[in-house]
């Protein structure tokens, strides 16, 4: 817990969000600011600051396993998604807890601006 973290904060019922799954290890809420029909947030429980800052003790398959259901739950499964980790200044990250964006609801474009 990262005191001021807005998305630990967002854990720990701080700060509302939509929360639309959990796990133990991970929630799913949707972005304020959505980019496609479906835009959704899955970031680990425990603070960790970006894809660069993860550990080698620690495996994102309980993340990517989330977006996948959470993909589903949205009845998008079937019709195609995208999942992107933003990280650091180049990579467009502007929230500084790790986080997978669920997006999808349109057809996406590549590459991504
Ligand atoms: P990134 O730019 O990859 O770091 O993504 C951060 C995302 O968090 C952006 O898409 C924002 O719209 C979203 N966001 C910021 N504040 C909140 C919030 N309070 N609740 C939900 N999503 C948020
Ligand atoms: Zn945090």
């Amino acid at each position: 817990m990262n005191e001021s973290c807005l998305f630990c904060r967002i854990v720990k019922g701080e700060i509302p969000a939509d929360i639309v799954a959990r796990t133990d290890d991970a929630i799913a809420f949707r972005d304020i600011s959505p980019k496609a029909p479906t835009h959704i947030l899955v970031i680990p429980k425990e603070h960790v600051a970006s894809l660069d800052e993860v550990g080698d003790h620690m495996d994102l398959g309980f993340l990517v396993r989330l977006a996948r259901e959470v993909a589903k739950q949205e009845g998008i499964g079937g019709s195609g998604y995208r999942v992107v980790i933003n990280t650091g200044e180049d990579g467009g990250q502007t929230v500084n807890h790790l986080h997978l964006h669920v997006l999808g609801g349109r057809r996406m474009t590549w590459p991504p601006g």
